[in-house]
């Protein structure tokens, strides 16, 4: 059996989001996505990339994190930190070993998957980072409900929000099936994408919807005493937000 997957990069940077924002981790961006939410800012990841062994990567990944070895850390977990992104990393069926090799090779593993893809067949030591589509990305029915279930303390569930009726949405997703109570919210405001990585395949927003300020989402967070965490994509306020591989 080939074991090979699409690899459109592999880099070492400042993890951006979730509740490992700010630590060193390397990014294994994986090539394809059925999807075409409408803010997507890595639609260059829909169809470059090379193939690659699992070998191949771990190699590279050990590389990328060797000057790390030589230092002493009080940080309870090996570092860098090693995430599986995209592009959609579950539609390629030798992601699940390749997470399984890195977890061997003892990194903290994280995965960024869409939601919309059966997650119980990854590795329990992998933290899923699990996006819930909200209206405005035009992807919202391919939301995978039953992988509720299956998510645990470790997992964190990601809200990607552009308008006032993602607001309500998830705000209402999260009270009907008690999400908070399941593992760590996150919410993202949507930033604008810049016109050279405006893919003419991405989804409209649905037409009515109403844009959302990042002020105007924090105040409703804060208001509405919602049990999440607002973030900032760290990478696109540190580097220009269209540069690639940081
Ligand atoms: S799930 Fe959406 S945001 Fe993520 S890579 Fe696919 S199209 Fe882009």
């Amino acid at each position: 059996m080939s074991d090979t997957l699409v690899i459109n990069e592999i880099y070492l940077s400042l993890q951006g989001e979730s509740t490992f924002a700010g630590l060193p981790c390397v990014f294994v961006r994986l090539t394809a996505c059925n999807l075409r939410c409408s803010y997507c800012d890595t639609a260059y990841a829909f169809t470059e990339g090379d193939k690659k062994t699992i070998e191949e990567i771990c190699v590279e990944v050990n590389r990328l994190a060797e000057p790390f070895a030589r230092a002493s850390s009080v940080q309870a977990r090996r570092l860098p930190l090693v995430e599986l992104t995209g592009g959609e990393p579950l539609l390629q069926k030798n992601s699940l070993p390749l997470m399984a090799a890195l977890c061997d090779d003892g990194f903290s593993v994280l995965l960024e998957t869409s939601g919309a893809h059966d997650i119980s067949p990854v590795d329990p030591r992998v933290r899923r980072i699990m996006d819930l589509k909200c209206p405005s990305s035009g992807e919202q029915a391919r939301n995978r409900w039953e992988n509720i279930e299956c998510l645990r303390s470790t997992d964190e569930i990601k809200f990607v929000m552009g308008t006032h009726e993602d607001y309500e949405w998830a705000k209402a997703k999260i009270a009907e099936q008690h999400l908070d109570a399941i593992c760590p919210l996150l919410v993202s405001w949507v930033h604008p994408l810049a016109s050279e990585q405006q893919d003419k395949s991405l989804k409209k927003v649905p037409p009515g919807q109403m844009p959302i300020s990042r002020q105007e989402l924090a105040e409703k967070i804060i208001a509405d005493a919602l049990q999440v965490r607002f973030q900032v994509q760290m990478h696109k306020v540190i580097w220009a937000p269209e540069l690639r591989g940081v």
